[in-house]
């Protein structure tokens, strides 16, 4: 039997939705009222809707659903209600403990042999800039940028004591690597045995992204701060795109040995390219990303690999049609 996606009410539903529909495949969006919302606005969405709040979602799925997880489902209902969950999921479920952790986080990036950023144990080891960052599907928020070590403990004992960190030690202080961000999007098939590139964004952040613009005295007091509004697309120089490539095979690769069956569906390398052109990745996420959404009306790289403009979202759903079809979903679902 064909089974319905099970979305959480935000952060790419839009895509996904519309994506399904375009394979005939049915859609259970759920999430809080207020997320709800949002969808019925769109008269040529389709969907069916439960809701409901936090973990107590998962409960309210039924079997014959398939969740395709995204970063607010992440946030909001949490990888370990995710992980005791029985309902089927569309992509390696055992790849988002390692995501919540930076250490695990970086480490599967080092064990798939990318560039990574000069991480820090801790504050007093830092002796140049770095930016740290909160741990969590978080967009950005809280994350701040410095080169004093003082500064930095005070800083993340404040996020203790707010309750925004258990410790210290779960934030990441990273080396800050001048560049310009490519976040690359890719989706690996289980059934064709094929990685596709499905294209690549940019965020667009605030305050970060408006410094350059604001007063030269303020630039002076104000610090940056990352928090995600929205995204851009963003075209590699052509150059680029076989090394883009090889880093997503040899992330597919490093999940197979180290969480097998390894990852499935959509994944994300988040990546700065330096003025020598060298690619170094500063994280991942083992599922849709928001910066997907750029593509709304298709992913030109996705028209090279189907002939047709293809989002993601619609890519998502075509796997699962196709292995229902072959009466293969235990290939795509763990
Ligand atoms: P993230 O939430 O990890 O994707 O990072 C949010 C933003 O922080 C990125 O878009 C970058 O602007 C910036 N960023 C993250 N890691 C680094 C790094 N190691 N060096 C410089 N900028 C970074």
């Amino acid at each position: 039997m064909l089974p319905a996606l099970a979305v959480y009410a935000s952060h790419s539903a839009i895509q996904v939705v519309e994506g399904a529909f375009r394979e005939g495949v049915g859609v259970v969006l759920f999430g809080p009222s207020w997320r709800l919302r949002l969808y019925s606005r769109f008269p040529s969405l389709r969907f069916h809707v439960v809701e409901c709040m936090g973990g107590g979602c998962l409960e309210r799925l039924g079997d014959e659903c398939v969740i395709v997880p995204n970063g607010s489902l992440v946030e909001y209902v949490g990888w370990e209600a995710l992980e005791r969950s029985r309902v089927p999921l569309f992509g390696l479920r055992g790849l988002m403990r390692w995501e919540s952790s930076w250490g695990s986080k970086m480490r599967l990036l080092r064990e798939a042999g990318l560039n990574t950023p000069r991480v820090y144990e801790n504050p007093e080891e830092v002796d140049t800039m770095v930016i740290v960052k909160l741990p969590g599907a978080k967009g950005g928020r809280g994350y701040f940028t410095s080169d004093n070590p003082e500064e930095i403990r005070r800083r993340l004992e404040g996020y203790v004591e707010a309750g925004l960190l258990k410790s210290i030690s779960d934030a990441a202080i990273q080396e800050y690597v001048v560049g310009v961000t490519m976040y690359a999007h890719y989706f690996y098939s289980p059934l064709l045995k094929r990685l596709e590139l499905t294209g690549f964004d940019v965020r667009y952040e605030s305050n970060v992204d408006a410094l350059a613009r604001a007063p030269k005295r303020l630039r002076e007091v104000i610090g940056q701060s990352f928090t995600v509004v929205g995204n851009f697309p963003v075209y590699p120089r052509e150059a680029l795109l076989e090394s883009f490539i090889q880093a997503g095979e040899s992330f597919v690769e490093a999940t197979r040995r180290v969480i097998p069956p390894g990852v499935i569906g959509p994944f994300c390398l988040e990546c700065i390219v330096t003025e020598e052109l060298e690619l170094v990745f500063f994280e991942f996420s083992g599922r849709i990303v928001a910066g997907t959404n750029v593509y709304l009306l298709g992913s030109p790289y996705l028209a090279l690999y189907w002939g047709e403009p293809m989002t993601v979202g619609r890519r998502i759903a075509k796997e699962i049609r196709m292995a229902s079809d072959e009466n293969r979903l235990g290939d795509v679902t763990t």
